[in-house]
């Protein structure tokens, strides 16, 4: 168990102890208009349980994604993102999707 110096804590994901929904910080929650790459712990105070409307303190920390998904690992692809910070590479990754999203309006602007 060497990984590198990466703010793993941040990723964590929640689950509803009475649901049993998982928040997971690389997708957000867009239910609540949170972003992609926001960590539990800078949810707002009044954010609840999208499924149940449990309160924050209901969800208990179950842990990273490293160690399942891999999403991390595919994240850096060619592109030497490994060394950015989890942040970074969700401002990226966000930042790319409003690229993309920009690029299919001006399509649209041309017809
Ligand atoms: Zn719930």
């Amino acid at each position: 168990m060497s990984e590198p110096a990466v703010d793993t804590t941040a990723l964590d994901r929640y689950e509803c102890r009475v649901c049993g929904y998982v928040y997971e910080p690389d997708k957000g929650d867009d239910k609540h208009n949170i972003a992609p790459g926001t960590p539990f712990a800078e949810l707002p105070i009044t954010w609840r349980c999208p499924v149940c409307s449990a309160k924050s303190t209901a969800f208990t920390n179950i842990g990273g994604v490293g160690a399942a998904s891999g999403f991390k690992e595919n994240l850096g692809y060619g592109l030497g993102v490994n060394q950015l910070t989890p942040t970074q590479k969700n401002l990226l990754i966000f930042g790319g999707l409003v690229l993309a999203f920009l690029f299919f309006i001006s399509l649209y602007g041309l017809q």
